[in-house]
């Protein structure tokens, strides 16, 4: 198994490694990290203040918006010279979420993707097919190294082209399919268009994240295409996935905690909660070089079960996300805030200010807009042109496939308090 030492060390074994690496990047950052340094003089925080895990509560949380406010290059404790590739994701207003990595901090990630599947039961001799975007994102890249790096063939298909998909699939016999849940779902439904039947396949295992799924979509995936469905967690922040995984028992996600030390807070009040509470994720990464992140608050809401699993692994379980303490909508793995979507409609002149976001599952999770034409342009532009106008430049800054929808002005209605912008009918499987 890759890396069994670190999979199956013990609590005590953890919270060794976890303290010292803690230490040391804790100082490393208030080193090399003038934000950090300030934020620890503002409270008059000393890196020797740092003796125990417990201290942690000591330290000032990081936000996205800290990482946004240092664009272009981050949080950087490296000289720009050491840093060997960069990633980024949609910000909360348009600015994107740079994440930066040295080549040791590519090395980690890569071990920890590696880990991942090898947790998840993906053996070297298996063959993976890549269906995560390849690019800025780091889904694609992220899975494509710990493949690698386990060892297996693997093949690139990135998103998109299902035919292609299917015939890889097929041709190649390959094993194992990386992908978001909701690809899966779509996967199913090509497949039956082609007239394929899963039982020509070869996958056995589906390494399936990047965006909340059910239970019953589980079921419903593993027994559409006889596999096992795992599920994985990570985010850009935090080198991208390969945070945590599910080993075959599917009983939460293993945080992979000798390198992320975890907590659970009270998203008002920013208070550590007790074991076994439901609330805001709060990640330490123990050993980043180029962008350290201390007490990173991922606004995910979730349990965290620190009991021994079955399986063996002592690292705590994620016991499925729950939802988010923000706004933050994941359409078809894509992240999108609703007020990213108001921004660039208000800067459309021919529109009004009244909009609505409708998510539907018809194959694949869609996402329209209404939007009111402003009342002077009503009658005087062409509909067809402006939707496509609209669409283009949504596509084009959020990387979002949207269908808009042109109403008269007055057809949304109005509330008295706070308006209802997102209405989502996803069919929850
Ligand atoms: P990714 O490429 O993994 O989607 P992003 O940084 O774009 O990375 O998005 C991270 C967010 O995606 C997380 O904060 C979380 O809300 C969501 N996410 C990622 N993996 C999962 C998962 N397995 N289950 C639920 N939500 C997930
Ligand atoms: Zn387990």
């Amino acid at each position: 198994m890759f890396q069994e030492k670190e999979q199956f060390m013990s609590k005590e074994e953890i919270q060794k490694v976890q303290l010292e690496k803690f230490r040391k990047q804790v100082k490393h950052a208030y080193d090399n990290v003038p934000f950090y340094r300030k934020k620890f003089d503002d409270i008059g925080l000393k890196p020797e203040d740092i003796q125990t895990l417990e201290d942690v509560a000591k330290v000032p949380f990081t936000v996205k918006d800290d990482l946004r406010d240092h664009y272009p290059y981050g949080i950087i404790a490296v000289p720009i010279d050491r840093v060997n590739r960069m990633h980024a994701s949609s910000g909360t207003t348009g600015i994107p979420t740079v994440v930066t990595y040295t080549k040791n901090d590519l090395d980690t990630w890569s071990n920890l993707m590696a880990r991942c599947y090898s947790c998840a039961g993906v053996e070297p001799s298996d063959i993976v097919q890549n269906a995560y975007g390849y690019g800025l994102f780091t889904g694609g890249l992220g899975f494509h190294m710990g493949a690698e790096r386990l060892g297996t063939m693997i093949i690139p298909t990135a998103t998109g082209n299902t035919k292609r998909q299917i015939r890889m699939m097929k041709d190649m016999r390959s094993t194992v399919l990386c992908c978001t849940p909701s690809y899966a779902l779509y996967l199913i439904e090509a497949l039956k268009e082609e007239g394929v039947d899963p039982s020509e396949l070869s996958i056995k295992i589906g390494m399936f994240g990047a965006e909340p799924w059910s239970d019953e979509t589980r079921k419903h995936i593993e027994k559409s295409l006889n596999i096992r469905a795992q599920d994985l967690y990570g985010m850009s922040e935090l080198y991208g996935p390969g945070v945590a995984v599910e080993c075959p028992e599917q009983n939460g996600l293993h945080i992979w905690s000798d390198e992320f030390l975890v907590e659970t807070i009270d998203p008002d009040t920013g208070k550590v909660l007790p074991p076994g509470e439901k609330g805001e994720i709060v990640f330490t990464m123990l050993s980043r070089e180029a962008m350290p992140l201390l007490r990173y608050r991922t606004k995910d809401l979730a349990v965290i079960n620190w009991e021994k699993c079955a399986c063996g692994r002592s690292h705590p379980r994620i016991m499925r996300i729950k939802g988010r303490s923000d706004d933050m909508l994941i359409v078809g793995g894509v992240n999108v805030f609703p007020s990213q979507i108001e921004d660039i409609l208000v800067g459309i002149e021919e529109l009004g200010e009244q909009f609505q976001i409708i998510l539907e599952t018809t194959k694949l999770d869609n996402l329209y807009v209404q939007v009111e034409v402003a009342p002077h342009y009503w009658g005087k532009v062409d509909l067809k042109e402006l939707a496509n106008k609209v669409s283009t430049i949504l596509q084009e800054s959020l990387t979002l496939r949207a269908r808009i929808e042109l109403l008269e002005p007055g057809t949304i209605p109005r509330t008295q308090g706070k308006a209802k912008r997102v209405i989502d009918n996803r069919k929850k499987i």
